[in-house]
C-alpha cells in the first residue's frame, strides 16, 4: 500500500490518481526516481566529503606517529648529549 504525497491518504499500488484528492502518482514516482538520483548524488557528495575528511583523520594519525616519534628522539638526543659530554671530557 502506497500513501499520498499530496494528502497523505492511503493509495492502491498500481493507482496512478489518489482517490482522495486526485493527486498525479505517476508524476510523484518520477519525482521519487528524482529524489532517488538526488539522493545518490548525496551519497557521493557524503563519500567526497569523508575522503576530504580522512586528511584530516591522516594528520591525527600523523600527529599520533609523531607523538610516538618524539619519545625516541628525546632518548636519541639525550644519548647524543652524553656522548657530546663524554667526548668533551677525554
Ligand atoms: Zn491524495
Amino acid at each position: 500500500m502506497n500513501y499520498c504525497p499530496n494528502c497523505g491518504g492511503e493509495v492502491k499500488d498500481k493507482s496512478k490518481y489518489c482517490i482522495l484528492c486526485g493527486y498525479d502518482l505517476v508524476k510523484t514516482e518520477i519525482d521519487n526516481s528524482k529524489d532517488e538520483r538526488i539522493k545518490e548524488l548525496e551519497e557521493k557528495i557524503a563519500r567526497l566529503e569523508k575522503t576530504k575528511a580522512n586528511p584530516s583523520s591522516q594528520d591525527g594519525t600523523q600527529t599520533n606517529s609523531w607523538m610516538f616519534i618524539m619519545p625516541i628522539f628525546i632518548v636519541a638526543f639525550f644519548f647524543l648529549f652524553i656522548f657530546m659530554i663524554v667526548f668533551i671530557t677525554r
